[in-house]
């Protein structure tokens, strides 16, 4: 893989662009594909975002996102359009497998494609050219430098603004997490100078849930949570019954593993929802404890060092038993303040 900037001299003649992310969007995912998306499109670019999945209600405001083809719906079209493109743009993933049923389309492809991700071990050998930087807050954030990097701040318009902006502020948990340097806060500044409501954004991402979104938290939080408290540790097991009967869907999960850590005194909260394909695991850590290298070790997954994802094919019952099996390998380091 070759450097991003080697990369920018293309930027300036149009060309065929497909920007994709990981399945089920989340804001970050969305938020630098959609920023991405009008930037390159005001180049001249023929751009299209195509999801490998459906994605949350509460990113449907963002502006281009009704343009995002969902791969599982449109396989054909999606894959004629992947098949033609000139230039592939990899956001805020970065190893196939991530994009669900579209990586057998994406292994096959021969264009130009080009990283920007933050996550831990990139699969290099797939890219031409890209940045890979696990310090940053947020692939928007990486889009933002990219944009400024290549000498076209002057382009960063409201659209631009406001889906950067909602990359930034739920990847960081608005503003909190470690990896909102200075530079992140400068970045912002410069996003609110266009003109954007950013009261609105926040509004649009996290008080827009529907009434059973918000009961199935408060069940979630009376009945399937577990607190470890020799290990520090908070535990919930979501089951399918759960879900069909708050009705859930995508994106309704996003946010609950947060929950976990609120718990006085938590270093680590892993959630696993009992899904049709898998069981699938968040976990979140406070400090020195490193998910990204656990979940990669038990789970199948990876991510960041604060915050990581798994799978298993395991059932709930037996996935769970043995995340209590596991954790005593952590005993002393998860009882270290
Ligand atoms: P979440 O728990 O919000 O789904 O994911 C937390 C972080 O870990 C995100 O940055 C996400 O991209 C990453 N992640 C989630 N699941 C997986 C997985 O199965 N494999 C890898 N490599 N990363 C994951
Ligand atoms: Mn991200």
């Amino acid at each position: 893989m070759q450097s991003i900037q080697a990369f920018y001299p293309q930027l300036s003649s149009p060309k065929k662009v497909i920007i994709t992310t990981h399945q089920k969007p989340d804001g970050d995912a969305m938020g630098s594909s959609l920023g991405l998306f009008h930037f390159l499109t005001q180049l001249g670019h023929s751009v299209t975002v195509i999801s490998p999945t459906n994605w949350a209600g509460f990113l449907k405001w963002m502006p281009g996102a009704n343009m995002v083809v969902d791969f599982e719906c449109s396989k054909e079209e999606a894959t004629r359009l992947i098949e033609e493109a000139e230039l592939l743009f990899c956001l805020d993933f970065n190893v196939l497998h991530r994009t669900k049923h579209m990586e057998a389309v994406l292994a096959e492809l021969h264009c130009t494609k080009i990283l920007i991700d933050h996550h831990e071990q990139p699969q290099e050998n797939y890219f031409t050219y890209g940045v890979s930087n696990t310090a940053k807050s947020s692939t928007s954030e990486m889009v933002f430098d990219v944009i400024v990097e290549s000498g076209f701040s002057d382009k960063i318009d409201t659209n631009i603004a406001e889906c950067l902006y909602t990359g930034v502020m739920t990847d960081t948990g608005s503003f909190r997490f470690p990896s909102t340097t200075a530079k992140v806060h400068r970045m912002v500044a410069q996003l609110k100078e266009t003109g954007f409501n950013h009261t609105l954004v926040h509004e649009n991402i996290y008080d827009s849930f529907l009434e059973n979104r918000v009961r199935f938290i408060g069940y979630c939080l009376l009945n399937r949570l577990e607190v470890l408290y020799e290990y520090n540790t908070a535990i919930m097991a979501i089951t399918k019954n759960d879900l069909l009967r708050f009705y859930i869907r995508t994106g309704d999960t996003e946010g609950l593993v947060n929950q976990l850590l609120t718990v006085q005194g938590i270093k680590l909260g892993a959630l696993v929802i009992d899904r049709d394909e898998e069981r699938k695991w968040s976990f979140r850590s406070k400090g020195n404890f490193d998910v990204n290298t656990f979940a990669r070790q038990h789970f199948e997954g990876g991510g960041h060092f604060n915050a990581a994802g798994g799978r298993t094919n395991d059932s709930l019952d037996a996935t769970v038993w043995k995340f209590k099996k596991v954790i005593k390998q952590y005993e002393e380091q998860l009882q270290q303040s």
